[in-house]
């Protein structure tokens, strides 16, 4: 089967991956994901705000999911609505298992993610830039966190659903992993999918994970290699 785009069932779309790209931030990253471009910024371990969310053993992570009113194409009203809330939540999910919060109690580590242009998979790719932020920020963690969705489309469950994919697919399901632990820390699903199907789409999206994972690692290699540490 020929997808919209020419890709095969289990290729994912183009990913360029550049980490510590904000001058501001204590760690940043940018991506490309096919169509879709995204800044991630990371700021702290810092004071927490509001005081009452302050934990006495270990770190709170916030994280703020914003598209531009131009990032898409039916222009969007500006401002937080329930799907960026959402969004932020699963990201917070997605994130908190690999960083190793306890090492800074009463502190908040917060997280941008501003998306500029979409094109279907924005939480994936800003997940995915998200915790390679997180690394230019040096903050420790247990690895990062690679994401990326499979779905379904025309009967057939494939890596990566592209807009126009989403639009006329019958799901979608976009996976998290911790690829050291082996954990899934994201797992969602739009649509219908059979028993058999599910453990196709996961396993699938668990295979694109492992690819974005060594793009990551790549970016901070390019980032980072011969430099002198601070
Ligand atoms: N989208 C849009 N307007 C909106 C929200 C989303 O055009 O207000 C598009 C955008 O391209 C997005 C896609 O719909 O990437 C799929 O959105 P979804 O909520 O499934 O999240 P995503 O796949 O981006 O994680």
């Amino acid at each position: 089967m020929e997808r919209v785009d020419g890709r095969r069932f289990d290729e994912l779309r183009p990913i360029k991956i550049e980490a510590g790209v904000l001058k501001r931030a204590d760690g940043s990253c940018y991506i490309e994901w096919g169509k879709n471009k995204i800044y991630a910024a990371v700021y702290g371990p810092k004071k927490v705000l509001p005081r009452h969310l302050e934990k006495d053993d270990r770190a709170i992570l916030r994280c703020r999911y914003n598209m531009a009113p131009f990032s898409v194409e039916e222009r969007k009203r500006p401002g937080p609505d329930r799907r960026a809330v959402e969004i932020g939540k699963v990201m917070q999910g997605a994130l908190e298992p690999a960083i190793l919060m306890h090492y800074y109690p009463k502190s908040m580590i917060e997280i941008s993610v501003e998306v500029v242009q979409a094109n279907a998979g924005t939480r994936c790719a800003g997940i995915t830039a998200v915790s390679v932020a997180l690394a230019d920020a040096g903050i420790p963690m247990r690895d990062l966190v690679p994401s990326c969705a499979a779905g379904k489309v025309d009967g057939q469950v494939i890596l990566d659903l592209a807009k126009e994919e989403d639009n006329s697919g019958e799901a979608d399901m976009p996976v998290a992993i911790i690829p050291r632990l082996n954990q899934i820390t994201l797992l969602q699903m739009d649509g219908k999918l059979t028993e058999q199907e599910v453990e196709q789409a996961i396993t699938l999206a668990m295979q694109g994970c492992q690819q974005v994972y060594q793009l990551q690692i790549d970016a901070l290699r390019r980032k980072y290699a011969g430099a002198e540490y601070e």
